[in-house]
C-alpha cells in the first residue's frame, strides 16, 4: 500500500474529485483500492472549509508509482492489525466480570472469543427494561437506583453522546480494535476514520445488545440484576464474590470493571481492605448555547449539511491556577439527569446519532484535588461528590437547577460584571434541551466559592475564543460532579489489585476516562487474565506430569 499523509480537499468535494486529486497526487491512473484512514477539519480559513485525508492506496506497478512520488507525502505502507494473543482455549476455567460498561464489555468480547466463556454480572437491567426505566426517570422523576443513567447494560456510556475520541496513546492497535468492533457490532464505517469519532445514544443501544448477542453465543453468560456485594478471598487470593447478597460464585479470576458511580461497591472494597487512594477529577456546570452561535463560531456560517453541527473544546487557567476547561461536548444534544442516588442530582450530556437538537452543550468543570475534598480518605472524593449532588437536589428540588450566565456571574462575583452590550446576542428566548425535570433556580449557590469563582473567569475566557460563550443569557445547570472517577483501585504490573486475581479495570478504578478508553483497558485486562490462565493451567499439567511420572516411576 502507499500512504498518502495529507491530501486537501473542500469539504463539499465528492468522491470522484477524491481519485482525480489522489492519481494527481501519485501522477498515475490506475487506482485499484482506496481506503480513508483519517479525515478531519481544518476551518482555519472559515467560511472556506477544508478536509484533511490520510489515505492508503492501492496500485497497480506501485514501485514504479513511488519512485516518482514526493516522498514528504506518500510512503510505503503495510498495515499491522490487532491480535489478540489467545485462540481456542478449551479448559473449564471461567472469569467473572463485574460489570457490563465498555470495559466489562470488550473483556468480555475478546475472552469470549478466545474461548474462556466468561460470566457477566451487572447489577443494572438490559438495555431494553433500563430506557424505560431512564425515561421513566426523566419524565417522571421516579429514579431506580439499580437502573439508570449510570447502571445497566452498556454502562454509563450508553445514554451519552458516544464520542469514541482518546487521547490514550496506542501502539498496539487497541484503540482501532474497539472502533473495528464497534462497526462491527452495528457503528458507522466512518468512526474508523473520522477525527472526532461519535456514535450517539441510539446507535451506541443497539451495539451493546449486539456484542452481548455475540459474547452468548460464544458460550459466554451475562446476568442482570446481579449486583456483587461481596468479595470471598482465600490466602491473598480471590476465591469468589457474592451476587445480590446471597448467591456465592467461585472464581478465581475477577475483573472489576464497575465504572465511577458505583460508590457501594467502591466502600464494599475499602471494608475489604482493597487498596486504593483518592484521585484528582473535575467538577464543574454544563453550560448551553444555541447551536447556530457555536457553528458560526466554528464554522463561520450558521449550518453546513455536509459536516452538522460543530463541536468546540476551550481550556484556561483560572487565577489560583487551577484548570478550567471544556468537557464531554455535546453538539446537538440534551443536558441529561445522570443521578443515580435518592436525593442527588448529577447532570451530564448526550446526543442522538443525527446530533441534530437546536442547542449545543457541555460540561465546564475546573479540577479538583484530594486537598479539596477535606479529608485524607482513600474515598474523600465520593463524599465530596455526594455533597455537592445533595446540594443540587436541594437547590433545584429535585429537579435540575437552571440559571442565566448574567445571573450566576452576579451571584458569584457580585455586581462588578455587568455589561448591557452582550446580553443583546442571544436573549431570554433561548431555553434549555434537557431529558428530565428542570426548574430555574440560584445554580451559582451550589459550587463552593473558589470553584465557583475559576468557572466564571474559565466563561469569561472562553467568551474571547468563543464570541457569545459567555454572553447573559447562556444557560447554566448542574451540578456536573463525574467527570470521572474520584478512586483509584491499586494494580501491580500484573494488573492484580492487593487481592491476587482480582482486576481492577475501566474509569471506575481509575484506568480510564471515556467510553474508547476503557474498553482499551478492559482488552488489556483480557490480555493480562487469559496469559494468566494458561501459564497456570501449564504449571498444573506439568506438575501433574511430573507427580504421574514419579508415581509411574515408583511403581
Ligand atoms: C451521560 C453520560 C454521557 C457520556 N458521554 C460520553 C461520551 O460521549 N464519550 C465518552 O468517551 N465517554 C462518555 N461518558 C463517560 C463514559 O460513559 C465512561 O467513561 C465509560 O462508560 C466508562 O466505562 P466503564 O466500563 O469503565 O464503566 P461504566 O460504563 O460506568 O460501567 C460500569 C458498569 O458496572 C456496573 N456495576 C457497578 N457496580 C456493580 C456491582 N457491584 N455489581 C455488578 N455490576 C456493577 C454498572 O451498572 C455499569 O453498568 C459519558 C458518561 C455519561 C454518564
Amino acid at each position: 500500500m502507499l500512504r498518502i499523509n495529507q491530501l486537501r480537499l473542500p469539504v463539499d468535494h465528492t468522491r470522484e474529485d477524491l481519485y482525480r486529486q489522489t492519481e494527481k497526487l501519485l501522477g498515475c491512473q490506475e487506482i485499484q483500492e482506496l481506503k480513508i484512514v483519517r479525515r478531519s477539519l481544518d476551518a482555519r480559513k472559515k467560511p472556506q472549509l477544508f478536509f484533511n485525508y490520510i489515505l492508503d492506496v492501492k496500485v497497480k506497478n506501485q514501485t514504479a508509482v513511488y519512485r516518482k512520488c514526493n516522498r514528504q507525502k506518500v510512503q510505503i505502507w503495510e498495515e499491522k492489525p490487532y491480535q489478540f494473543p489467545y485462540a481456542g482455549y478449551r479448559g473449564e476455567t471461567r472469569p467473572v466480570i463485574i460489570g457490563t460498561g465498555p470495559a466489562g464489555l470488550f473483556c468480555g468480547y475478546m475472552l469470549a472469543k478466545a474461548g474462556f466463556r466468561p460470566i457477566l454480572l451487572e447489577r443494572g437491567r438490559d438495555v431494553g427494561q433500563r430506557t424505560k426505566d431512564v425515561q421513566e426517570f426523566w419524565e417522571k422523576g421516579i429514579l431506580n437506583p439499580e437502573s439508570n443513567v449510570q447502571f445497566g447494560e452498556g454502562g454509563a456510556g450508553t445514554f451519552s453522546d458516544g464520542k469514541l475520541n482518546t487521547l490514550v496513546k496506542d501502539k498496539y492497535g487497541r484503540n482501532r480494535e474497539v472502533l473495528s468492533l464497534f462497526v462491527k457490532f452495528g457503528a458507522p464505517k466512518e468512526i474508523l476514520y473520522d477525527h472526532k469519532p461519535h456514535i450517539g445514544t441510539d446507535v451506541l443501544s443497539q451495539v451493546v445488545v449486539n456484542m452481548r448477542e455475540s459474547i452468548q453465543t460464544l458460550g459466554g453468560e451475562i446476568r442482570f440484576q446481579a449486583k456483587v456485594t461481596d468479595l470471598v478471598g482465600k490466602q491473598g487470593r480471590i476465591a469468589g464474590v457474592v451476587i445480590n447478597g446471597e448467591e456465592q460464585l467461585q472464581a478465581e479470576y475477577v475483573v472489576l470493571a464497575v465504572g465511577h458511580s458505583a460508590r457501594d461497591t467502591f466502600e464494599m472494597l475499602y471494608e475489604k481492605g482493597i487498596s486504593m487512594e483518592a484521585k484528582p477529577f473535575a467538577v464543574g456546570m454544563r453550560v448551553e448555547h444555541p447551536q447556530e452561535l457555536i457553528n458560526l463560531s466554528q464554522y463561520g456560517q450558521k449550518k453546513i449539511e455536509k459536516l452538522g453541527n460543530a463541536s468546540y473544546k476551550v481550556t484556561a487557567k483560572a487565577s489560583d491556577g487551577r484548570g478550567v476547561y471544556s468537557f464531554c461536548m455535546c453538539p446537538g444534544g440534551y443536558v441529561v439527569d445522570a443521578s443515580s442516588e435518592p436525593g442527588r442530582l448529577a447532570v451530564n450530556g448526550m446526543s442522538y446519532g443525527k446530533r441534530d437538537g437546536s442547542n449545543a452543550n457541555s460540561a465546564v468543570v475546573i479540577t479538583v484535588t484530594p486537598a479539596d475534598y477535606g479529608a485524607d480518605h482513600p474515598l474523600a472524593g465520593v463524599v465530596f461528590q455526594r455533597k455537592l449532588e445533595e446540594k443540587a437536589f436541594r437547590i433545584g428540588e429535585g429537579q435540575i437547577p437552571v440559571e442565566r450566565y448574567l445571573s450566576y456571574k452576579k451571584g458569584v462575583m457580585g455586581g462588578e460584571y455587568a455589561d448591557p452590550e452582550k446580553s443583546l446576542y442571544i436573549g431570554e428566548e433561548f431555553v434549555p434541551s434537557v431529558k428530565g425535570k428542570w426548574r430555574y433556580a440560584p445554580v451559582h449557590e451550589i459550587l463552593p466559592p473558589v470553584l465557583a469563582r475559576a468557572f466564571v473567569e474559565g466563561m469569561e475566557s472562553f467568551g474571547r475564543a468563543v464570541r457569545g460563550f459567555n454572553d447573559d443569557s447562556v444557560l447554566v445547570e448542574g451540578i456536573e460532579s463525574r467527570t470521572s472517577s474520584p478512586v483509584r483501585i491499586l494494580r501491580d504490573e500484573e494488573l492484580w489489585s492487593s487481592l491476587k486475581g482480582l482486576y481492577p479495570c475501566g474509569e471506575g478504578a481509575g484506568y480510564a476516562g471515556g467510553i474508547t478508553s476503557a474498553a482499551m483497558d478492559g482488552i488489556l485486562v483480557a490480555e493480562k487474565l487469559s496469559a494468566h490462565i494458561i501459564k497456570k493451567e501449564k504449571a498444573d499439567q506439568n506438575t501433574k506430569e511430573t507427580v504421574y511420572g514419579k508415581e509411574r516411576f515408583d511403581r
